[in-house]
């Protein structure tokens, strides 16, 4: 393909920009490389633990400063996808962070807390590192009880220095197995947040980069949607694993400084 026709990028976060808490390069540099080269980006991630604000913060504490509008959380996507459904204070029952709770309360819905969990109207599940058994009751009984069962983001794992974690995923396959109904995803690879991501660009799906190092969310993702893709190898998936894929990826770099070295014209 022609990367010197990309204008844009979406990127992913976890295992591009940073392991845990461990940037992947000097970020600072790369993004005034990405400017220098006049390339537009938006940052699209399946992790809804954190809010917009906190990643625009956490950009800045790495030295790149970026607008609110440039970050798409499976947050925001899941609580899109709820409001089209539900009207302003419908109750929720949430099992999730920061993130998904701050995107469902700025669409005015009101979040149950457990004890009135079965005054939901749906569940929006992701991930909660709180999690405790009698939350993943209630959603289950919910789910049996026929509520939509929504969520952020399908990764079985996340990526960590130490290795690969549960993710939302592996949270999300206990309701499954225990009600046999699947949830309405938001996140990658459904490709509602790059419809989201490419609306804020405003460039076309052929000149817009898909990056993600996790195959079967961001390539997928990417794919879905019909924009190139680029996997980076810093994170989640392998060199073998991508060349196996199908259909195969545009570009596999080592990380996203190799990455934005090969869009230079
Ligand atoms: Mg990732």
């Amino acid at each position: 393909m022609q990367l010197i026709h990309i204008k844009a990028l979406i990127l992913d976060m976890d295992g591009v920009l940073w392991k845990a808490d461990a940037p992947i390069g000097d970020l600072a540099e790369i993004f005034a490389r990405v400017r220098a080269q006049g390339l537009k980006f938006v940052f699209a991630t399946n992790n809804g633990t954190r809010t917009v604000d906190q990643y625009v913060q956490r950009m800045k504490g790495f030295g790149v400063e970026v607008e609110p509008w440039q970050v798409v959380t499976s947050a925001q996507g899941v609580a899109h996808l709820v409001a089209q459904k539900f009207p302003s204070g419908s109750k929720i029952f949430v099992v999730g962070e920061d993130g998904v709770r701050h995107s469902l309360e700025e669409r005015g819905f009101e979040i149950v807390p457990v004890e009135r969990a079965p005054e939901a109207q749906a569940l929006v599940m992701g991930i909660e590192r709180s999690i405790t058994f009698q939350k993943v009751v209630e959603a289950t009984l919910l789910v049996q009880n026929g509520a939509p069962f929504y969520a952020t983001n399908p990764d079985k794992t996340f990526p960590t220095p130490r290795g690969e974690i549960p993710g939302a995923g592996a949270w999300l396959s206990v309701i499954i197995t225990a009600t046999n109904v699947e949830p309405i995803i938001a996140g990658k690879p459904s490709p509602h947040l790059m419809e989201i991501a490419l609306e804020r660009l405003g460039t076309t799906k052929a000149e817009t980069l898909v990056v993600g190092d996790r195959l079967e969310t961001d390539i997928a993702a990417g794919q879905a949607v019909g924009c190139p893709t680029a996997l980076v190898l810093s994170g989640v998936s392998s060199r073998g694993e991508a060349e196996a894929w199908t259909p195969a990826m545009d570009v596999i770099a080592e990380d996203l400084s190799t990455l934005i070295e090969l869009l230079k014209a």
